[in-house]
C-alpha cells in the first residue's frame, strides 16, 4: 500500500478498512480480550489519522509501515499496530506465566503500581535519569526479600495540561506532591513515570512490602500494591496484567469521539508527542524483570 492508497483508505465515508483489518479474530490473536483488540485497532486508525495529516515525510513513511503489517512481515511498531501491539500483549502473557510458578501462595504475589516522576517532555536525560535509578531501588530492595522474583514495565503517559485531559481524583493529588500543576493558559506537556511490577515476595508479607515501597514513595496514593484479581486464575490474572502493560494508550481526549462521523482524532498534534515519547525507547529499555542468569544456581 503506497501513499495515495493509504490516505484514500483513511477517508471517513469512501475510505475502508486495512487488510490486516480482516484479522481481528484470527486464532492467533484470540486469546486477548476482543474489547482490548478493537481498542488498540481505534488507536492504530486516529495515529495513522494523525501521521498522514502531518506535513513530515518521515510521519507518512511509518504510517505506510504500520499499514502494510502483515503477519508474515510484522512491522514491530507495537506503540501504533493493532496487530504487533496484542502479539506484544500475548508474548507479556507468557513471559509472565512462565516467570511465576503456579505453586506460589497468592497473597504472597502482589500486582504493584509506583508512581515515580512527572518530568518534563523534552528533558530526554532525566527521563533516562529516573529510569535508571528505580531500576537500582528495586534492584536492592528486592536483594533483601530472599526467593522474590519480579517482572514489569515503566510506563510513559503523557501530560498535556489541556483542559479536555481528564485526571482520576487521587492521581491529581499524587501529582500535585510530585509538583505538577495544570495551568490553563500555556499547555505544557510532561511525562508521568509510573511502573506496573507482578512480584512474588514468599519470604515477606505484603504488609512489610508496602511499608518499605511507601517509605520511599510517600506521596498520597503513590504506591499501590494489591492482590492478583481473586475471580480469575493465577494464569488469568498474570496474562491481563501481562497485556495491561503494553497498553500504550494515548491521552483518550485526543482520539476521535466515540461515535465521531469523521473519525478524525480530536488533536492529532497530542498523538504525535506521545508516539514521538514511546519510540525513544524499544520494548525491553521499559522492562524491570529478574531474569539475569545467576551464576551460583
Ligand atoms: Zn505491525
Amino acid at each position: 500500500m503506497d501513499h495515495d492508497e493509504l490516505r484514500q483508505r483513511l477517508r471517513p465515508r469512501s475510505g475502508g478498512p486495512l487488510p490486516k483489518d480482516a484479522l481481528i479474530d484470527d486464532a492467533k490473536v484470540r486469546d486477548f480480550p476482543r474489547s482490548y483488540r478493537q481498542g488498540y485497532r481505534r488507536i492504530e486508525r486516529n495515529s495513522l489519522q494523525a501521521l498522514m495529516a502531518s506535513s513530515r515525510s518521515r510521519h507518512h513513511t511509518l504510517a505506510i509501515k504500520v499499514a502494510n503489517c502483515s503477519p508474515s512481515q510484522p512491522c514491530g511498531e507495537a506503540v501504533l499496530c493493532w496487530w504487533c501491539k496484542v502479539k506484544t500483549g500475548l508474548a507479556e502473557a507468557e513471559a509472565m506465566n512462565s516467570t511465576f510458578n503456579i505453586a506460589i501462595r497468592r497473597h504472597r504475589i502482589s500486582a504493584i503500581t509506583i508512581i515515580l516522576a512527572v518530568i518534563d517532555l523534552e528533558d530526554h536525560q532525566a527521563l533516562k535519569q529516573h529510569i535508571r535509578n528505580f531500576h537500582r531501588y528495586w534492584r536492592v530492595i528486592c536483594e533483601g526479600w530472599p526467593g522474590c522474583r519480579w517482572r514489569g514495565r515503566f510506563e510513559l503517559d503523557l501530560l498535556t495540561g489541556h483542559p479536555d485531559q481528564e485526571l482520576g481524583t487521587y492521581v491529581k493529588k499524587t501529582l500535585k506532591g510530585l509538583g505538577y500543576a495544570r495551568q490553563h493558559d500555556s499547555y505544557e506537556d510532561f511525562v508521568l513515570l509510573h511502573t506496573h511490577i507482578v512480584l512474588a515476595h514468599p519470604g515477606v508479607g505484603r504488609g512489610k512490602v508496602v511499608d518499605r515501597l511507601s517509605a520511599a514513595y510517600p506521596l498520597p496514593r503513590q504506591v499501590n500494591v494489591t492482590s492478583l484479581r481473586g475471580e480469575q486464575t493465577m494464569e488469568e490474572a498474570l496474562s491481563r496484567f501481562g497485556g495491561y502493560m503494553v497498553k500504550f494508550r494515548p491521552p483518550s481526549f485526543a482520539l476521535a469521539g466515540r461515535g465521531s462521523r469523521t473519525r478524525r482524532p480530536r488533536h492529532p498534534h497530542v498523538i504525535l508527542d506521545y508516539i514521538q515519547l514511546q519510540r525513544r525507547f524499544s520494548g525491553d529499555d521499559l522492562l524491570i524483570h529478574d531474569a539475569v542468569p545467576r551464576r551460583h544456581q
